[in-house]
């Protein structure tokens, strides 16, 4: 007999509960990843997330393999055959048991759902472990039980039972002794070569994110240890590299967000201070976001099926200008900050957070462009897409959701501009043409009295205007509600 664990946004063999668990079982461990293209294709993941995905796979292959546990990788067009292939892999390999951690959007939900009725069926034991989170979703709840819809009692909450629960990640001290024990136990007729088949997706490189376990775990050690007290002061500022950029790894669970916690609590020990609002605290509060928007995805179906948190909102006319959305999305709005984010995300697959902010309030305040549009394309374009917190973000910028920006309180892009990229270091990196703008004209180019001889395009909108039109527009949506 052996035991399953079935690998999905968890692609670590460090603290990985489900693999603890599958290990715990005493049996022999077989591991499984199943790629499954069409449905990528129809949740927008970007050709970077899945090549990121591809290149990590082996090394967890590698890590998995150290300890005897072979890894296959299979391939599903969509969750609809995952179920068979799981029943079929259990005959062929005498499987009795399966373990798995949990997913939090829907159609992942329907996918265990049907799976775990497969298993039940013919007699398997199906195990579903709370990883992907540091306090799994359900327990943050207020006095009436239900899911907080404001972040900040959230947190409260959520860092009282975080204190009190020592959520700590599992070292590998056991495993050395599982691999022992299964050492002589593994079917050998299993694939044991560290290569597999690429997948079968439409790929862009990821190398600017290692994805070795050395230079994960240096990256985020690093961060606590230099750059975590001053990320209050930092974070803001796109032309510094004060955040931890650790977005991809926690995205696919190359690093699980309790060793974020556990490295930030060993360097910053007063991080975990309620309202000390130190540079650490501030940052475990972003981890804390993250933990939020999964724990609202969990609780709230419709956030998974394109609808916004707030109903009214459903009311909104939006406008459809698809030279406009073409431009977004190309860098070409003729306001700066918005196209070098837009420019840094097509380039290398990440924006810097303020970025995502200033860029997704331009396309749906001063474009009026429905939200699900951006969301969307950020979704196919982000190397760290997440369903939980991109619809997060979308629907807060929207005005859309939980906790959202009220929709009076509309981004000016060009003072936000100069607030955060002051003298323009981060636009010149992005927007060569604008080199030789003065300094004083970089955030408003068209003002300049040489624009003419740049080849940079005039603004596509009048923000003045348009905030005047959101603003009206959202108040319409309101009285038709
Ligand atoms: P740090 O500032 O170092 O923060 C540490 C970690 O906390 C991040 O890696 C991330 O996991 C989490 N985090 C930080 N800020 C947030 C936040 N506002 N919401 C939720 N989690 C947060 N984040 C994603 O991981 N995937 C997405 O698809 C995504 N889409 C977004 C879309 C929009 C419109 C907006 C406004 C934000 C989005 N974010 C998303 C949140 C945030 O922008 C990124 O997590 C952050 O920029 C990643 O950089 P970092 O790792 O350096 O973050």
């Amino acid at each position: 007999n052996h035991a399953l664990l079935w690998l999905r946004a968890d692609l670590r063999s460090s603290d990985n509960t489900a693999l603890n668990c599958a290990i715990g079982s005493g049996l022999p461990v077989i591991a499984i990843y199943i790629s499954t293209p069409m449905q990528w294709y129809q949740h927008h993941i970007s050709g970077r997330q899945v090549d990121l995905i591809e290149r990590r796979l082996k090394v967890v292959k590698q890590q998995l393999n150290d300890i005897n546990i072979p890894l296959l990788v299979l391939e599903c067009d969509d969750f609809s055959t995952v179920p068979e292939t799981i029943i079929q892999l259990c005959q062929q390999h005498k499987i009795s048991a399966v373990y798995c951690n949990r997913q939090h959007g829907w159609n992942e939900k329907q996918r265990d759902i049907a799976v775990e009725q497969a298993l039940i069926t013919h007699n398997k034991y199906w195990h579903c472990s709370d990883d992907y989170c540091v306090v799994p979703p359900g327990q943050v709840v207020t006095l009436q039980q239900q899911m907080y819809k404001v972040f900040t009692p959230f947190r409260t909450a959520w860092l009282k039972q975080f204190l009190q629960h020592n959520y700590q990640p599992t070292t590998n001290s056991d495993k050395v002794m599982f691999s022992q024990h299964c050492l002589n136990l593994i079917n050998d007729n299993l694939d044991d070569n560290a290569s597999f088949k690429p997948f079968n997706y439409s790929k862009q490189d990821s190398l600017l994110w290692p994805v070795d376990e050395q230079a994960i775990q240096q990256r985020l050690q690093m961060f606590c240890e230099t750059k975590a007290e001053y990320y209050q002061q930092q974070r803001d500022f796109p032309a510094i590299d004060g955040t931890s950029c650790l977005s991809p790894y926690l995205a696919i669970g190359a690093l699980s967000a309790r060793q974020c916690l556990a490295a930030l609590i060993e360097t910053q020990p007063q991080c975990v201070e309620i309202n000390s609002h130190n540079g650490a605290f501030v940052w475990l509060s972003e981890v804390v976001w993250r933990e939020f928007y999964n724990h609202l995805l969990d609780d709230c179906d419709r956030l998974s099926k394109h609808q916004p948190f707030q109903l009214y909102t459903h009311n909104i006319q939006w406008l459809e200008n698809s030279d406009h959305v073409r431009a977004w999305q190309q860098g070409q709005t003729g306001y700066p900050i918005v196209d070098a984010a837009m420019r840094q995300l097509a380039a290398t697959g990440w924006m810097h957070n303020r970025l995502r902010m200033i860029s997704a309030s331009f396309l749906v305040k001063d474009m009026l462009c429905d939200w699900r549009i951006g969301e969307q394309w950020f979704m196919q374009q982000l190397i760290d897409g997440e369903l939980a917190s991109n619809n997060g973000g979308w629907q807060w910028a929207a005005s859309t959701g939980t906790d959202a920006q009220p929709y009076f309180r509309i981004f000016n892009p060009t003072t936000q501009s100069e607030r955060f990229d002051a003298d323009g270091e981060f636009i010149r990196q992005w927007i060569p043409e604008l080199e030789s703008v003065p300094d004083k004209y970089i955030h408003a180019p068209s003002l300049w009295s040489g624009f003419s001889r740049v080849d940079y395009p005039l603004p596509i909108v009048d923000h003045k205007q348009m905030r005047l039109l959101a603003i009206d527009s959202y108040k319409q949506a309101k009285i038709w509600h």
